[in-house]
């Protein structure tokens, strides 16, 4: 074995004193191979163990912790379902129960020896503890916990559990932390009161209280979010400075002759919206902006000025969608309001037959507006001269279509400007975050004109009803969605109900409620051909109703369209029936969305508090930022593709005030360096990449 002397943070598992030899394959398979990882592996978070005390001692209504042997077991099977256990210590005896988890017989058997922790309650003339937290003793049981304490809690294996893992870095971390090399300088630490990082460190693994893994945690935070945060700015900086795109410039002339394509005006928030980005077209900064508005307030006629700008400069301009309906309906639309002008407006998507014709007219110069899907990015589709790429519903792509798109510029020094549209309205927080390197747009309000959508949540005991309700609707000659989670109905394992699917549901309504309508079914299953086909009708009005998928999520602009009903709402995120309910309603006569929920199962707190949200307010940024509230950073916005998955430590939700300090002193430190390029800058510049490089795409930076 090698000496103290010798160990380093590569140093592997083995050859490290105080690590039991049973839990390195368990670490291994954890990822935990050496030194530097292993103490690299946080606690997911801390939890309190309470002083153990003797039966004879306790008192009903506290959290205690006891130990005790386990003299019998009985599942009870009537409800509520439950497990229970005796447990005796010293002649006295304390009641457990777990409801809900006959599994438990497999894991507690009578003659073990354990310690629970959990709330007394009275019963009957001695004490319950339900649910309680159960740790099996080994042999070589732990000493009895004398005084209350915080542990720490690691995510783990079916090879090694919790505690184990927390033995194995206790016992090597007064070796791993002189070697820890803090990469953050200590005036920005004392500045916001921070521990250093070996400190921090020590405080998350083996705390003495829960200060202590506060103060740790809030270090570790604090330092993933400014390593995301300098490399996003980074990365603006970069494109800022390097990189150059056509200036577009604008005149009174070519503005009114843009204008005089709308059948209407515009309103005063798309105005607004439109200074913006000419103002950042007219630069060869390249734009890089967020236009945010919500469902129907209409983006795309933003998005087609600006384009108009890129071709009346003589460049071409590119919009890019998410899916292929919604990328033909902005063919739709846009070649509708070009009719008779001289721009060529192509359509390039995955399944289209013509692709490689239009590809020639992209090369050549020929299609001046390009709608799409990503089938774009293709690397034989090249622009003759790309001044604008816009990508509608970013939060469909990721960082690394936005950064492919811009590779489409004629030249490695070129690049296009970038628009991204989404209405999936971001709260600030999350703005700033993934977005930190994008200027944001606005537009709040709809266009005048528009009816509201009222919103009803119906449990699905009232289906009959909703249905006949449905009916009358269409009898009066309106038209309506109804959506389902799935094309093919599916049994649910959590629960009795089967989720209907989309071809049961055509079945179901064409032999009953709706016999006499004409109704279709659309899904992604379908041809292209078919869909455009059924989608062509349905704008007609020859198709009153359409049974679907959440294919008609985004975009899908039938202004007859009024009723929408929503099978299995508890099944959809709540951005996503925001933008369903914003489907209808967008003609004249007020919309109405019918969300349908299965009924709440027997441990259901009450009724759906997301839900309730969206049947209370219909403005986006309300609903965002209140789900953000009741969820925390995993609803509303799927943060999944946005970079923002490798946050371990920070949780966007509670630790907004870091990410501002972040985000301001990343802000202040890439205007002073923006490379990071300097000898004392080294270590955060190479721990930012590690972490954030690829995500970002920050690699091609260098
Ligand atoms: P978004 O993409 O933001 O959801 P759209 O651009 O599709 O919204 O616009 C929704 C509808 O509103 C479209 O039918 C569009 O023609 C219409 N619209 C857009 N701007 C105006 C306006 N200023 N006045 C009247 N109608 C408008
Ligand atoms: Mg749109």
């Amino acid at each position: 074995m090698p000496t103290d002397r010798a160990i380093s943070l590569s140093t592997r598992l083995e050859d490290l004193p105080g690590i039991p030899a049973r839990s390195i394959p368990g670490l291994r398979e954890l990822g935990l191979s050496n030194l530097g990882k292993l103490v690299a592996h946080l606690p997911m978070r801390h939890e309190r163990l309470e002083a153990e005390a003797p039966v004879e001692e306790l008192e009903a209504g506290h959290i205690v912790s006891v130990r005790g042997e386990i003299t019998a077991t009985r599942v009870v099977l009537r409800r509520p379902q439950r497990f229970e256990a005796a447990l005796m210590d010293d002649g006295r005896r304390l009641d457990l129960v777990w409801f809900n988890a006959l599994y438990m017989r497999d894991k507690v058997k009578p003659g073990m020896r354990v310690r629970v922790q959990g709330k007394a309650t009275k019963f009957g003339p001695g004490l319950q503890i339900a649910n309680p937290k159960l740790e099996i003793l080994k042999d070589d049981a732990e000493p009895v916990q004398s005084e209350a304490r915080i542990r720490p809690v690691y995510s783990a294996n079916e090879r090694i559990k919790s505690p184990a893992i927390e033995q194995a870095i206790g016992a090597v971390l007064p070796l791993a932390l002189p070697l820890l090399k803090d990469h953050l300088p200590s005036s920005l630490l004392s500045r916001h009161e921070l521990p250093e990082l070996a400190r921090a460190y020590e405080l998350v693994h083996t705390p003495r209280n829960e200060g202590d893994a506060e103060e740790g945690r809030r270090r570790l935070a604090y330092d993933e979010l400014l390593l995301l945060q300098l490399g996003v700015q980074m990365k603006r900086a970069h494109l800022r400075e390097r990189l150059r795109a056509p200036a577009l410039t604008l005149t009174e002339a070519i503005d009114r002759r843009i204008r005089a394509r709308f059948p209407f005006a515009l309103t005063p928030s798309q105005n607004q919206a439109i200074a913006e980005i000419a103002r950042d077209l007219s630069l060869s900064t390249p734009t890089n902006r967020l236009l945010q508005g919500d469902v129907g307030s209409g983006k795309t006629a933003v998005a087609l000025y600006a384009m108009l700008t890129a071709v009346a400069a003589g460049h071409q301009a590119v919009l890019m969608a998410p899916t292929e309906l919604l990328a033909e309906q902005h063919h739709a639309t846009i070649c509708t309001l070009l009719r008779d002008s001289k721009v060529d407006v192509r359509l390039l998507t995955g399944s289209r037959t013509d692709a490689e014709a239009v590809r020639a007219e992209i090369a050549s110069g020929k299609a001046g507006i390009v709608l799409g899907t990503h089938a774009l990015l293709e690397e034989k589709v090249r622009f003759k001269s790309l001044a604008l790429a816009i990508i509608d519903e970013q939060h469909r792509f990721g960082v690394h279509q936005r950064a492919a798109l811009r590779a489409k510029a004629q030249d490695a020094a070129t690049t296009p400007h970038v628009i991204v549209m989404t209405a999936t309205p971001i709260p600030r927080t999350l703005a700033l975050t993934m977005f930190g390197d994008l200027d944001v747009t606005t537009i709040r309000g709809m266009p005048p004109g528009r009816a509201a959508v009222k919103t009803r949540l119906v449990p699905r005991s009232k289906r009959a009803e909703v249905y006949s309700f449905l009916r009358q609707r269409l009898d009066k000659g309106e038209q309506a969605f109804v959506v389902v989670p799935a094309i093919d109905s599916r049994e649910q394992t959590d629960s009795a109900a089967t989720v209907t699917g989309v071809k049961e549901l055509v079945r179901e309504l064409e032999s009953g409620t709706l016999s006499t309508v004409p109704l279709a079914p659309l899904h992604g299953r379908m041809k292209p051909t078919l869909r455009t086909e059924i989608m062509d009708r349905f704008r007609a009005g020859e198709i009153r109703c359409l049974v679907a998928t959440t294919i008609v999520e985004v975009g899908v602009d039938v202004p007859a369209a009024t009723v929408i009903v929503i099978e299995h709402a508890d099944h959809f995120g709540l951005a996503q029936l925001h933008q369903l309910r914003g489907r209808v309603g967008r003609g004249t006569t007020p919309g109405v969305c019918i969300l349908l929920a299965d009924e709440p199962g027997p441990d259901a707190p009450g009724p759906n508090p997301r839900l309730e949200l969206l049947v209370k307010t219909n403005d986006g940024f309300r609903l965002a930022e209140g789900d953000w509230e009741i969820r925390g950073s995993g609803g509303f916005f799927d943060a999944r593709q946005s970079g923002l998955s490798s946050l371990r430590v920070a949780d966007l939700a509670r630790d907004r005030e870091l990410l501002e300090l972040a985000r301001r002193d990343a802000r202040g430190w890439i205007e002073r360096s923006p490379a990071l390029a300097k000898p004392e800058e080294a270590l955060v510049l190479r721990r930012m990449m590690k972490t954030f490089g690829t995500e970002l795409g920050l690699v091609a930076v260098g």
